[in-house]
């Protein structure tokens, strides 16, 4: 039994990103390979929530290419170049461009990625403290026992 999963960012498919040294649009690039029981990563792409796969994955990765330079880039590289494009305003940067300005464009990637899971925490409490009023609220007692 075969096993078929294709894993990317959201962000693949809704950005356009474009190549730092030509300008060209990029490419997705697919890699296909299969994975098999017993191996490293097996298990970490075998469950899907609680579900869990029996058998060999064909797993489906991506990754940009130039078609123009010929060039393979990694996602989490062309996101920091695409935030330095967007810094910059153009998409062609100098290795002087790129040298300056790829800290910067880490730091405010990090900067985004922190404030995001302060969200997403955030959120999560907010829930879980009106999922747990409901329940209190629905018990109707006024006496409150928890039970954990
Ligand atoms: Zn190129």
């Amino acid at each position: 039994m075969k096993n078929r999963t294709s894993e990317f960012d959201l962000a693949m498919v809704t950005r356009k990103f474009y190549c730092h040294k030509c300008g060209d649009r990029l490419a997705r690039n697919a890699h296909t390979r299969t994975i098999k029981r017993g191996d490293p990563d097996y298990r970490e792409h075998s469950s899907f929530g609680t579900k869990r796969v029996i058998g060999d994955i064909e797993l489906t990765e991506y990754d940009f290419k130039c078609w123009t330079c010929n060039r393979i880039i990694n996602p989490d590289e062309q996101y920091v170049i695409e935030r330095m494009q967007n810094m910059l305003g153009k998409h062609i940067l100098t290795d002087e461009e790129f040298a300056e300005t790829e800290e910067k464009a880490r730091a405010a990637i990090a900067k985004k990625r922190r404030t995001t899971d302060i969200v997403v925490k955030a959120v999560s409490i907010t829930v879980a403290l009106l999922v747990l009023f409901l329940w209190i609220i629905t018990k109707g007692g006024t006496g409150f026992t928890f039970y954990f």
